[in-house]
C-alpha cells in the first residue's frame, strides 16, 4: 500500500492540501490498521530538488553497456588520481574542471567512491558520486564531442513510513523506550518534548506508559533513519495524568508541540539557563554574603559551571540593558512579553546579542565567569515579575503561545485523526511492543 504526501518541512507547497491529503491517509489507516499486525506505510513524496537535464549519452537503461569501475579515494587523493586510468584524461579533467557543477567531483574526501562507466577505448561516458543517501552527483560526457559534458545532481525521494511503538516503563525511561525499537534520536526528541512537563530522572515510576507515532525515513527501501515524532502520549499512571502531544507545522514551518486544546507543551522561559554542575547557592532572604561578609538577600539562583560555559536566554525577549554593574559584573537584562524580566550575572563575556536586540529562548547571551563579586566561576540568575524577585527554581512559568487562533481548525482536525491513532494502542494488553510498519 502507498499513501503520498504528509506535511515536510521542506515543501512549500499549501500547508492545507497537505494536511488534507495527510488527514485522507490516517483515516484510511485508522480504517485498514484495526489488526496491528497489519503492515501499514505512509509514504512521503519529496519533489525533485533540482531538475535533472536530459543524459547526454549513457542513460541509466545504456549503463549496462559500458565497463563499470569503482574507485575509492583514499587520503590525500582527488579527482586526478581517481581518473588516472581513463584515455584522455588530462582533457577529462580540464573539461570539469571549467564546469559549473565541478565542486561536485573536485572536492572529494577520502573514502568517497566514485562510480565510473567507460566505453571501448577506455574513455569516460559517466562517473557516479553518492553524497548522501539522499543525494548523488552525476557526470555524463561523450567522448567524441570535447565540449560535451555535464554535472548534476539528484535528489533521491526519500519514502516516510510512519510507525507507532508503544510501551511500559520499568526500570527507565530511556531502556523502556528503547525496548520498543525506538532509535536513540527518537528518544531524544520525545524526553525534549516532553521536558518541560516531566522531570526524566525523577518523575518516572515502574508501569507508567508511552506511545510514539514518528516518522522512519527509506531511500530505495533502506532505512536512513528516523524523521520526527508526529504525535506521542505520556501516562503517568503513579500520577494519574496523560499527556498528548502533537506536532504541528503550518507552510513547512514547525510551530511546535501542542495538547489536545492546543496549548503549548514548551513553557515560555526554560526552568535553567545552563548545564550546570551545581547549584551553589539557592534563592533566599537573609543570607550571609561570601564576599560583602555580611546578612543579605540572594535574589536569585547560582548555577557553579567552569568559566566559559554558554549562558542561554531562558525565554524569548529583547536585551533590556547589558554592561558591568558593581556586584554583578557583566550581566544582562532580557525583557520578556508581558511583565518578566530575567537577569545573569558574573559573565567572562557576552554573545553576539547587543542592548535592544531580540533573542530566541536558547539563544547563547553570554558565558560563564566570575566578574563583579564572585569567589568561582558562576552564573547569578534571576527572575523578575513586575519588578519583584522570584525563585526561579519554583516560580510557575506561564506556556508558549498556543496554537495560532487562525489555525485552530486545521489543527484540531489533525490532532484528533493523530490521537484516534494514539487510542488505539494499549500497552498493557500487548505488553511491550506494539509495532506496525
Ligand atoms: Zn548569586
Amino acid at each position: 500500500m502507498r499513501y503520498l504526501l504528509l506535511a515536510h518541512p521542506k515543501h512549500t507547497y499549501q500547508t492545507t492540501a497537505l494536511v488534507v491529503a495527510a488527514l485522507i491517509v490516517l483515516a484510511s489507516l485508522t480504517i485498514n490498521a484495526a489488526n496491528a499486525q497489519e503492515t501499514q506505510r505512509l509514504s512521503l513524496a519529496l519533489p525533485e530538488q533540482q531538475q535533472s537535464p536530459a543524459p547526454l549519452v549513457a542513460t541509466e537503461a545504456a549503463e549496462s553497456s559500458f565497463h563499470k569501475l569503482h574507485y575509492t579515494l583514499k587520503p590525500n587523493q582527488g579527482l586526478g588520481h581517481a581518473l588516472q586510468t581513463i584515455n584522455n584524461n588530462g582533457n577529462l579533467l580540464w573539461r570539469i574542471s571549467r564546469h559549473e557543477n565541478a565542486n561536485y567531483f573536485t572536492r572529494l574526501r577520502p573514502g568517497d567512491e566514485l562510480i565510473k562507466w567507460v566505453n571501448e577505448d577506455n574513455r569516460l561516458v559517466k562517473m557516479k558520486l553518492k553524497r548522501s543517501p539522499t543525494l548523488t552527483y552525476v557526470l555524463e560526457t561523450a567522448p567524441s564531442y570535447d565540449d560535451s559534458l555535464n554535472i548534476y545532481a539528484i535528489q533521491q525521494e526519500v519514502e516516510t513510513r510512519i510507525q507507532m511503538v508503544s510501551g511500559q516503563i520499568n526500570d527507565s525511561f530511556y531502556l523502556g523506550v528503547q525496548a520498543v525499537g525506538a532509535s536513540p534520536r527518537t528518544i531524544m526528541n520525545f524526553a525534549n518534548i516532553y521536558s518541560w512537563e516531566v522531570d526524566f530522572v525523577r518523575e518516572f515510576r515502574a508501569g507508567d506508559e508511552f506511545t510514539i507515532i514518528f516518522e522512519r525515513r527509506y531511500v530505495d527501501g533502506e532505512y536512513i533513519g528516523d524523521g520526527h515524532i508526529l504525535a506521542a502520549q505520556l501516562n503517568l499512571r503513579h500520577r494519574n495524568r496523560t499527556i498528548n502531544a502533537f506536532r504541528f507545522e503550518h507552510e513547512g514551518e514547525l510551530i511546535g508541540y501542542f495538547n489536545e486544546q492546543g496549548e503549548n507543551l514548551r513553557k515560555a522561559f526554560m526552568r535553567n539557563p545552563i548545564n550546570y554542575t551545581r547549584i551553589s547557592s539557592h534563592f533566599q532572604r537573609g543570607r550571609y554574603h561570601p564576599v560583602l561578609q555580611e546578612i543579605r538577600d540572594h535574589k536569585g539562583v547560582d548555577y557553579a559551571a567552569p568559566t566559559g560555559t554558554p549562558i542561554y536566554a531562558a525565554g524569548d525577549g529583547t536585551v533590556k540593558s547589558r554592561g558591568w554593574g558593581r556586584g554583578y559584573g557583566n550581566y544582562i537584562i532580557l525583557q520578556h512579553a508581558g511583565r518578566y524580566e530575567t537577569v545573569y550575572g558574573h559573565m567572562s563575556r557576552f554573545g553576539k546579542f547587543r542592548q535592544g536586540q531580540r533573542v530566541n529562548q536558547g539563544d547563547v547571551i553570554g558565558y560563564v565567569g566570575m566578574t563583579g563579586l564572585a569567589t568561582g566561576p558562576h552564573l547569578h540568575y534571576e527572575f523578575r515579575i513586575d519588578g519583584v524577585h522570584h525563585d526561579p527554581l519554583t516560580v510557575e512559568f506561564p506556556s508558549g503561545d498556543p496554537v495560532p487562533e487562525d489555525l485552530k481548525p486545521l489543527f484540531a482536525q489533525w490532532a484528533g485523526l493523530l490521537k484516534s491513532q494514539l487510542r488505539r494502542t494499549d500497552p498493557t494488553a500487548t505488553k511491550l511492543a506494539t509495532l506496525f510498519e
